[in-house]
């Protein structure tokens, strides 16, 4: 055995190490530490708080060796220090998820004007999403496969998740979806994304309310241990911590682009907002080290987290429709996992928030302790007016078509918030999704994918039910896949 290939085993046993002691806790403080394979599968705590990792690591010292690498390669990089899985294993699961994206960088940046834009709508879907849930798709399904057991995906959509999860877990055995979205508030073309796909596996649950209520009522099964017992029940949407962590290696691709080609020591970022996934791992990839100056939340007029960090008021309000759907959400689901970070870890008083949050509706930045952590975000709103404006001035000036959710990072970041550091904008999803936003704001009909248009006329199926917990669970046992 030569020297290198000793030495290349005694790094993989170190690695190995390192990983294998990545355990989650849960926001709340009152589960058994579990290790990232356990946290995947687990979704919400049992406690009903958020898992989050033990301890993040500082990755300064490793910045400058990985400017050079491909998307897959930084992926590897960042994915083994938050998982339990072997390595060859970890890079297969990676290329198998992101050989379906149509860019061969995966989320490139583009330059418009002084800006830069990272796009992350080059998936199966044209959303973000797409990022992590071909990524946890294919993590359910190796992990299934080595336990031989199945899992029933309960997941609530205000109408991109709900398609990218369907995606994610086409064609891959072992698992059962079944998405609720709120009835006549998602765009046309998201509801064809979900119900034309008639596959077995595949429910499609039109709820009489609006995302909350799916939220909520997801959120209720979750917490009924009977039905825990029954059935495994899993999460693919945000509260599962692997979404979070594959959301990372974006901000990390597009940082360290930027900062080389514009010899900047740091950036900033905009980011669409809703149920502050997406964001928060940009904070979690702040608090590893990577050098972001501002993390800018962007809202359209369902504000909530931009007065919580404008004026320290997070009070859920009732959800007014708009151009851009996908951010029609009053409650954040991740927005827990931020408040963990501000109480600087102490679940007591964490659990003791989210149990006044409940029986009053509001948390107030009064209460919590002064920013020691001295976090980066800035926060803005734009309402309909602005997105089309900035729509149509992107457009014109520049020849760059933002989709509404984009358009609302735009302006924030472009308007409201003064940057001295290259801005990074994430356009979260592709303009053809959002046709008549589109149409409305440039007066014609620009925005084409072959992937939507091929959809018109397909037959779909969904089923309508009241935003009834109960109602849902009926129908949830009655057709769900048993544990083993
Ligand atoms: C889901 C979504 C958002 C909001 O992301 P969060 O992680 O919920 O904050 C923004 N834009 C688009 C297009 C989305 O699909």
């Amino acid at each position: 055995m030569s020297l290198g290939v000793v030495s290349k085993q005694i790094e993989h046993a170190a690695y190995t190490a390192q990983s294998e002691n990545m355990q989650y806790i849960s926001t709340r403080g009152q589960v058994t530490p579990v290790r990232f394979s356990d946290a995947v599968m687990t979704g919400l705590a049992a406690d009903g708080g958020l898992l989050v990792p033990e301890q993040i690591p500082d990755v300064r010292a490793k910045l400058a060796d990985w400017s050079s690498l491909s998307y897959h390669e930084l992926a590897f990089e960042i994915l083994q220090m938050y998982t339990d899985l072997p390595d060859e294993d970890l890079k297969g699961l990676i290329s198998r998820s992101y050989a379906v994206f149509r860019h061969p960088e995966v989320t490139p940046t583009v330059k418009v004007d002084g800006l830069y834009i990272l796009e992350l709508f080059h998936g199966p879907t044209l959303a973000f999403k797409d990022v992590a849930l071909q990524f946890l798709g294919n993590v359910f399904e190796y992990l299934l496969d080595k336990s031989g057991s199945n899992v029933n995906i309960l997941t609530a959509t205000s109408g991109d998740t709900g398609s990218a999860a369907i995606h994610g877990a086409l064609g891959r055995r072992g698992i059962r979806v079944f998405v609720l979205y709120p009835r006549g508030r998602v765009s046309p073309v998201q509801e064809l994304q979900m119900t034309s796909v008639l596959d077995d596996n595949i429910h499609n649950l039109a709820i009489d309310g609006d995302f909350d209520d799916c939220q909520s009522i997801v959120k209720t099964l979750f917490g009924d241990p009977n039905l825990k017992r029954s059935y495994r029940l899993g999460a693919m949407n945000s509260i599962n911590w692997a979404r979070v962590l594959a959301q990372i290696v974006y901000y990390f691709y597009a940082a360290l682009q930027v900062m080389r080609r514009d010899e900047s020591a740091s950036v900033s970022f905009s980011v669409p907002s809703g149920n502050f996934g997406n964001i928060f791992a940009g904070f979690v990839a702040w608090q590893m080290g990577l050098p972001i100056r501002q993390l800018i939340l962007a809202t359209n007029e369902n504000d909530i987290l931009a007065r919580f960090f404008n004026m320290g008021d997070y009070t859920a309000d009732a959800v007014r429709p708009t151009l851009s759907p996908s951010m029609d959400i009053q409650v954040a689901s991740n927005f827990e996992r931020y408040l963990y970070y501000r109480v600087g870890g102490d679940t007591d008083r964490l659990r003791g928030l989210m149990g006044h949050f409940a029986n009053t509706g509001s948390i107030r930045a009064a209460a919590l302790p002064v920013d020691a952590l001295r976090d980066p975000f800035q926060a803005g709103t734009a309402d309909t007016d602005a997105t089309l404006r900035t729509i149509q001035y992107i457009r014109n000036e520049f020849d760059y078509l933002l989709d509404p959710h984009s358009a609302v990072g735009v302006y924030v970041g472009m308007h409201q918030v003064l940057t001295e550091v290259p801005l990074v904008c994430l356009a979260t999803a592709h303009p053809s999704k959002f046709g008549d936003a589109i149409k409305q704001a440039t007066g014609d009909d620009l925005a084409r994918h072959e992937l939507i248009d091929q959809l018109a006329g397909r037959p779909t199926r969904n089923t309508e039910l009241p935003a009834d917990a109960d109602a849902v669970r009926s129908y949830v046992c009655d057709h769900a896949l048993d544990a083993d």
